[in-house]
């Protein structure tokens, strides 16, 4: 949720900025001074961010206002926007309570609004500068013969002084003479500016509309004419000039000569331009950014199709090596990206974090080049990055998007990539996907849940069941398991199957799996005051993305101590895959939770990678055996043999190791006695009680059901 952000937060983000503006200007202004102006500035920057920055004028009176603080040069202007595009989300992107992309968006319009604020006032400022300039030097130049002497004295002041260019020029059109401040702009002595036509003076070409305007105020056709032109300086550099020629004219209206005042726009306009790169590139890869890409998307005819590349697990990449890896690994993947698409003109933009699309058009040749594209960045990716001494394996997930399927709105397309993109993802990654828009229905179904998730948590749509978990030999109630359902309001009750994949592949499982926590956290803690002697566990499953998580351990503690529940009364329960592979991060979280005396549990056992021996060293306390493996070959039938010889085996060898064995999914009398025999330590499943309402729960506990087995 958005929060206001905390004064330390702004003031932290005010010192920053000023610091940065401090050593862009001089002479030098005191930080404490800076701060001061920039504070109602973050004020309003923040409020921008919050509510819609791309159409927020607030933004873009913050650059203004820069400017009127006589913050004017380019420097002052970009070290803003590097700042905004970091410090922002750094020092107050928390408060502002947006994911990634949205904050990678609202940014990037911030910085476009600010940079354009900045560069209006700056243009109106130095147009401003040329008006007064040319007021005075008219006034004086008129001035009645009677007050000729003061006025000449005046008109010499205001000609020497200006900032702006002045040149004065004859009837016919030739530079009589010009102050020091052209001369300058020009990169010329004053000298080599005198006797030239002012056309020439002003622009390296003058086209025919502007000769005609001259023509007519030469004639006295007109007593005014503006036009702005590029000209090269004498030592090459192209200038962007602002042209005011106006006539003075003597007692019987007759020209008398002209004077020309000129502004340098070069700054400016440069400015402008840099502004325009930054604001649509991303400064670590240098491609173009969202903004540039939807600009170019919204523009493009002919267009074939997009590829919608996300690299996989770049997330706990990210979180294992550092950022700083992660950052250099994203060049390196650029380059990968930019050998496969420069030749062909093909656009490869970086929508933010690890996503990247490449914008490929028709060429008439090809018939499924958006494909062949596909095809070709996983084929870039395959050779393993280097960085330093390290060698890194990347691979992405590919959404493809055809015009013909999807059709050419900027929106439909990004969504149909975005669906295809989850299914390459759910296949199994390292591959593409193409949309279908027969399977679209579907699919947008799936896309819709899932990104329903963090509104269905505001919502409070999601509830938790509860399934007994008995001791064996003899079946007494030792905890609950707890399983999430989402009461959709459309859908109806949905399972953890229908939701808990999608939630995984969005990363919503991290929001989701901390409410999960909690919720169970605090109703262990009610059975914990209500059953003083009864020992009651409470088991809470917890996804892989969510292990991988910086705050996993921070996660866990902090529901814990907002329940008031001991350690020892929470179970997590974690899959095989998530504790298999590249474990150092993995274990030491889990470490450190078995240390504050959670139990650690792995769920599903059998199905995965089935290593015992890695198992046995992690701090895991218990296997819970998948149901599959006591499930019977036909309904009310025995068990498989081979199955039974795997469940055996795996209670014997875990107990030589140490861990205890739970089974799942028991229903039937005749299970409970045949693990009995192997020793199985606990058990679940529908013959003890289906997963229900914490109510029913504390029913059960209540009653203290301890035997349903028939023996
Ligand atoms: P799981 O952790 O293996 O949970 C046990 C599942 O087996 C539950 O399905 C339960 O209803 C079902 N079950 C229990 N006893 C029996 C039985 O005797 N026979 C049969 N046929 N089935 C039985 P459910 O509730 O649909 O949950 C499915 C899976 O969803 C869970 O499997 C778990 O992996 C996941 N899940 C549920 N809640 C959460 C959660 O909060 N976070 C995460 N990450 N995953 C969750
Ligand atoms: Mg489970
Ligand atoms: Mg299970």
């Amino acid at each position: 949720m958005p929060r206001q952000p905390l004064a330390a937060e702004t003031r932290r983000f005010t010192r920053r900025w000023a610091a940065a503006l401090a050593e862009a200007v001089s002479p030098a202004r005191k930080p404490a001074d800076i701060e001061r102006v920039l504070t109602p500035l973050v004020d309003d920057l923040v409020r921008a961010v919050r509510t819609d920055p791309l159409t927020s004028d607030a933004a873009r009176d913050v650059g203004m206002a820069l400017v009127e603080a006589n913050f004017r040069n380019a420097r002052s202007l970009n070290r803003t926007i590097t700042l905004l595009g970091t410090g922002l989300i750094e020092e107050l992107g928390e408060s502002l309570g947006m994911d990634d992309e949205q904050a990678v968006v609202s940014v990037a319009a911030l910085q476009g609004a600010v940079a354009e604020g900045f560069s209006l006032a700056l243009r109106s400022r130095m147009l401003r500068e040329r008006h007064t300039t040319q007021a005075a030097a008219l006034a004086a130049a008129r001035a009645s013969e009677s007050r000729r002497r003061t006025s000449e004295a005046r008109f010499r002041a205001v000609f020497a002084e200006a900032s702006a260019g002045i040149a004065i020029v004859d009837r016919h059109g030739m530079v009589i003479e010009v102050n020091a401040a052209l001369a300058e702009i020009l990169d010329r002595d004053d000298d080599a500016c005198t006797g030239l036509p002012i056309a020439d003076l002003i622009a390296d070409e003058l086209p025919a509309k502007a000769r005609a305007n001259l023509a007519g105020l030469l004639a006295g056709k007109t007593s005014r004419f503006r036009t702005e032109r590029t000209r090269t300086s004498a030592d090459g550099r192209s200038l962007r000039l602002d042209v005011t020629l106006s006539a003075v004219t003597d007692d019987d209206g007759e020209i008398d000569f002209l004077i020309g005042v000129v502004v340098d726009l070069s700054e400016c306009r440069a400015l402008e331009a840099q502004l325009w790169h930054e604001v649509r590139h991303d400064e670590l890869t240098g491609l173009p950014n969202r903004k540039l890409f939807l600009e170019r998307l919204a523009a493009t005819e002919r267009l074939a199709g997009l590829c919608y590349v996300d690299l996989d697990g770049f997330k706990s990449f990210n979180d294992g090596l550092g950022h700083d890896t992660g950052d250099r690994l994203l060049i390196a993947v650029t380059e990968r990206l930019r050998q496969v698409a420069n030749a062909d003109g093909v656009v490869i933009a970086r929508l933010g974090g690890d996503e990247f699309v490449l914008l490929i058009e028709e060429d008439g040749t090809d018939a499924d080049r958006v494909t062949h594209y596909a095809e070709r960045t996983l084929d870039a990716l395959a050779a393993p990055i280097r960085i330093g001494d390290d060698e890194y394996s990347v691979t992405a997930s590919i959404g493809v998007v055809h015009t013909s399927a999807a059709g050419t709105s900027p929106s439909e397309l990004m969504r149909a990539a975005d669906i295809s993109l989850q299914r390459a993802k759910a296949l199994g990654r390292a591959r593409w996907e193409r949309y279908d828009p027969d399977r679209g229905a579907e699919e947008a179904t799936k896309h819709e849940l899932a990104t329903a998730i963090p509104l269905a948590l505001s919502r409070d749509e999601f509830v938790l069941d509860y399934q007994p978990m008995v001791t064996l030999p003899d079946p007494v109630v030792s905890g609950f398991e707890a399983l999430v359902r989402w009461r959709h309001p459309q859908l109806g009750l949905l399972g953890p199957d229908r939701f808990i994949p999608l939630a995984e592949q969005t990363g919503h499982i991290v929001a989701l799996g901390r409410w999960v926590l909690e919720q169970a956290c605090a109703q262990a803690r009610r059975w914990y005051d209500e059953f003083r002697d009864v020992p009651v566990v409470v088991s809470v499953n917890v996804a892989a993305t969510q292990l991988r998580e910086a705050s996993f351990v921070a996660d866990v503690l902090g529901a814990l101590h907002a329940a008031g529940l001991p350690a020892d009364r929470l179970q997590l329960e974690l899959t095989e895959s998530a504790v298999a592979g590249d474990t150092s991060h993995a274990l030491a979280a889990l470490s450190e939770l078995a240390a504050a005396g959670v139990s650690l549990a792995i769920d599903d056992f059998g199905t995965g990678y089935s290593n015992l021996a890695h198992l046995g060293r992690l701090p895991v306390h218990t296997l819970k055996i998948d149901r599959s493996f006591l499930s019977p070959i036909r309904p009310g039938g025995p068990t498989d043999p081979a199955h039974d010889k795997i469940v055996a085996a795996t209670i014997s060898l875990a107990h030589s190791l140490g861990l205890d064995v739970a089974a799942e999914g028991v229903e039937t009398p005749a299970q409970v006695e045949a693990l009995r025999v192997l020793h199985c330590d606990s058990a679940q499943g529908f013959l003890f009680g289906a997963p229900a309402s914490a109510d029913d729960a504390t029913m059960l506990i209540a009653h203290r059901i301890a035997a349903l087995d028939s023996a």
